[in-house]
C-alpha cells in the first residue's frame, strides 16, 4: 500500500500553528496526522477538528506537539480524545526519568491552578486547561509518546511516510534537565524560551521537500545546520517552508533560509500562520523579497499594510483609483485575511500545488 498524493492544510487559525496532514492510499484509504493545534479567539473549538470530521477521519495515524507554547496546543486535548493518535510525538521536554516528570508534573500543575485562577483571558485559560488535559493524556499512554530529537532522526507519521527530525538537536534535553535541576519550581515549560525544543520536521514526498519549523530559533537551527554539515549536508533542499515562528525577524533569517532553500535558481513557497498583528515581522517580507520566496499567509495582513512594509512608500505616487483600493484594503480595526486555510496538495510526478481559501491579492506574490 503507497501513498498517491498527500496534502498539508495549514489552518488559518489566527496566530499559532495547525496543520492537518492527508494521506490518500493506492487501496482507496485516506490516513491523518495532526501537527500543533490551536483555536481561533472566540471559538470553542480547533479547527483541525472540524476538517478531521469532514474528511471522515475518525483515527489518526500519529499527532506531533511542536512545543508546549499555547498557540500549538490550544484545543489538542479534544484532538486526543475524540481521534486517539497511534503516536503523540513530543519535544524531549517531558523526560523518561521518572523523578524528573514527577518535578515537571507537580510543578506544571501549580502553573496551571495558578493561572486558571489569575485570569479572565479566555485563551489563556483554554490554554492552561489544554495544557492540563495533554498531560494526563501522555501520563495515560505513556506506550504511544515518544519524545524526539535530530538531525537526521526518522519518524514514522504515517504508514510509508517517514519525517525527518531536523530540531531540536539531542542537547536541547540536557539544557532542559540542567535548567530544571537548578531553577526547580521556577521552570515552565510556556516560557519563551522553549521556542528552543521547538519541533522541525521534513517531509520527502513525490520530488518535493516540505520543511514544517515549528517555532524552531535560529540558535537551534545553527546547531542542526553544524551538525549536518559534518555529514556532507548543507542544505535541506525545501521547496515549500512553513516559516518559523510565524514569521518572526529573529528566527527568518538569511542564514536559516541558506539552510532551507534548494541552491540555485528555483524559489520555495514560504508559509506563514500568523495572525499579522505581530507577526509576521516587516524584516520578514523584507526577506521574502530580497530572496524572491513566493510567500501565503494564512492570517491577517495588518502587517503587510499601511504604517508598516508598503507603509507605502510608492502610495503617493498611485494613481487615486488604485489609492483608494490599497488604503482600503485593510485596516486595523477592519482586517482582511490574506490567503485563509491553505491547502499544499504533492501528487507523485507534479509539480505542488497550493490552494487557499481566501484569494486576497498579495504586493509579495504579484
Ligand atoms: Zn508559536
Ligand atoms: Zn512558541
Amino acid at each position: 500500500m503507497t501513498i498517491e498524493s498527500l496534502a498539508l492544510h495549514v489552518l488559518n487559525v489566527g496566530h499559532g500553528d495547525s496543520i492537518v496532514v492527508e494521506a490518500s492510499y493506492s487501496d482507496g484509504s485516506n490516513r491523518f496526522s495532526v501537527i500543533d493545534c490551536n483555536i481561533r479567539r472566540d471559538e470553542d473549538a480547533p479547527p483541525a477538528l472540524a476538517l478531521l470530521r469532514k474528511l471522515g477521519a475518525t483515527r489518526l495515524e500519529s499527532a506531533v506537539i511542536t512545543h508546549f507554547h499555547h498557540d500549538h496546543i490550544r484545543g489538542m486535548e479534544t484532538i486526543l480524545a475524540e481521534l486517539r493518535p497511534r503516536r503523540l510525538l513530543i519535544p524531549p521536554v517531558l523526560s523518561t526519568k521518572t523523578a524528573l516528570l514527577k518535578k515537571i508534573l507537580k510543578q506544571q500543575k501549580k502553573r496551571i491552578l495558578k493561572l486558571l485562577e489569575s485570569t479572565d483571558d479566555k485563551s489563556a485559560k483554554q490554554a492552561a486547561y489544554s495544557m492540563a488535559k495533554i498531560i494526563a493524556w501522555i501520563v495515560g499512554h505513556q506506550d504511544k509518546v515518544e519524545e524526539l530529537s535530530g538531525p537526521r532522526r526518522l519518524v514514522a507519521l504515517l504508514p510509508g511516510l517517514d519525517a525527518a527530525v531536523v530540531l531540536p538537536t539531542a542537547r536541547i534535553k540536557g539544557v532542559i534537565h540542567r535548567h530544571l535541576e537548578d531553577e526547580g519550581d521556577d521552570v515552565e515549560l510556556f516560557a519563551d524560551d522553549h521556542n528552543d525544543t521547538s519541533i522541525a520536521l521534513t517531509l520527502d514526498f513525490a520530488d518535493t521537500i516540505v520543511a514544517l519549523c515549528g517555532d524552531a530559533t535560529l540558535s537551534q537551527w545553527r546547531l542542526s545546520r553544524r551538525i549536518c554539515e559534518r555529514d556532507e549536508i548543507s542544505r535541506l533542499s525545501a521547496r515549500v517552508i512553513k516559516a518559523p515562528h510565524h514569521g518572526s525577524k529573529h528566527n527568518n533569517t538569511d542564514e536559516v533560509y541558506d539552510f532551507l532553500e534548494p541552491e540555485g535558481a528555483e524559489k520555495s513557497v514560504v508559509l506563514v500562520s500568523a495572525s499579522g498583528q505581530v507577526r509576521p515581522q516587516v524584516e520578514f517580507f523584507r526577506m521574502v523579497s530580497r530572496r524572491r520566496l513566493l510567500p501565503y499567509c494564512t492570517g491577517l495582513s495588518a502587517c503587510c499594510m499601511p504604517e508598516n512594509v508598503v507603509s507605502m512608500r510608492g502610495l503617493q505616487s498611485l494613481p487615486p483609483a488604485m489609492r483608494a483600493f490599497v488604503a482600503n484594503y485593510e485596516t486595523a480595526e477592519r482586517p482582511v485575511a490574506c490567503q485563509g486555510d491553505i491547502r499544499v496538495r504533492l501528487s507523485r510526478g507534479k509539480p505542488p500545488s497550493i490552494s487557499t481559501s481566501v484569494a486576497s491579492p498579495c504586493i509579495y506574490r504579484m
